[in-house]
């Protein structure tokens, strides 16, 4: 079943072009990887999957299962793309000063609940389960009394969004650049994470710059974006090649 199909997507930011005709198949049960220089256009993607509204898309669909039926995800809001199973961690996770992360985590947790007409749990049983889950990317349960990623670090921060992804069981999951800020531990155990949530079920979209974090999450497909296309696929090698010989090789056959 193909969970996201995107046909020659276009868009822009303020007025400039970022994505050029960019094609995308997605199936239940992957993890693909989309690499890519700096600029070259992984985070507006994963914005526009989201539904951020700074960016205009100009041409080109995006298809997206829900019920197992295509359905036009650019006419979905944002919120009802969340509740129909699609998640974004931020390459830059948002501060949110007054709200705690708990509070947090249980209103979207809840919203996801009630459109799915499952009941919602009750304080003590959403704390079990939180801590549950903020057991597994060994994350300090104190981080749930704080304010959402106020005064976290780099590497909390990447937690966190990793929590709200385990609490919330996407079924498309974007993760934009997870790896970045976080050490070799706290890779590893993010990393282990995002391997647990893999299911038949759901679908992974990992944007990196760098390899290392596909040593640990080992994708299906490896495609690279360079000044908003994809302008080559392949498996896991495609990756080992472009950590020993850069983007160079393929930036010269586009220009
Ligand atoms: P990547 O994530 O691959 O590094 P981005 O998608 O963040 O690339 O950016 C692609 C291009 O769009 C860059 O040239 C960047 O400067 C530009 N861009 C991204 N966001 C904005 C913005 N909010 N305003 C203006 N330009 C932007
Ligand atoms: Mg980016």
């Amino acid at each position: 079943m193909t969970m996201l199909k995107i046909r020659n997507l276009h868009a822009n930011i303020d007025g400039k072009p970022v994505l050029k005709g960019l094609d995308l198949d997605i199936k239940a049960g992957e993890v693909h990887a989309i690499m890519g220089p700096n600029g070259s256009g992984k985070s507006t993607l994963s914005k526009i999957i989201a539904g951020h509204p700074d960016y205009e898309v100009t041409e080109g669909t995006i298809e997206y299962d829900i019920n197992f039926k295509p359905s036009n995800l650019l006419a979905l809001e944002p919120e009802d793309r969340a509740r129909e199973g699609v998640f974004l961690a931020f390459q830059y996770p948002t501060e949110i000063p007054g709200v705690s992360n708990f509070t947090f985590l249980r209103a979207a947790f809840n919203s996801i609940c009630k459109h799915q007409g499952v009941g919602e749990l009750d304080d003590e049983q959403f704390r079990q389960l939180v801590l549950k889950r903020a057991k597994l990317i060994e994350l300090d349960p104190s981080f749930l009394e704080r304010n959402v990623n106020e005064g976290f670090s780099g590497g909390e921060k990447k937690r966190n969004e990793i929590l709200q992804m385990a609490l919330l069981s996407p079924r498309l999951a974007v993760l934009d650049e997870t790896d970045s800020g976080l050490d070799i531990d706290s890779l590893k155990v993010v990393a282990q994470g995002v391997n647990q949530l893999r299911s038949p079920d759901n679908a992974m979209l990992m944007i990196t710059h760098y390899q290392r974090l596909l040593n640990y999450i080992v994708p299906d497909v490896v495609h690279v974006l360079i000044d908003g296309k994809i302008v080559t696929s392949g498996g896991k090698e495609l990756a080992e090649k472009l950590e020993s010989q850069g983007y160079d090789w393929l930036t010269r056959t586009v220009h």
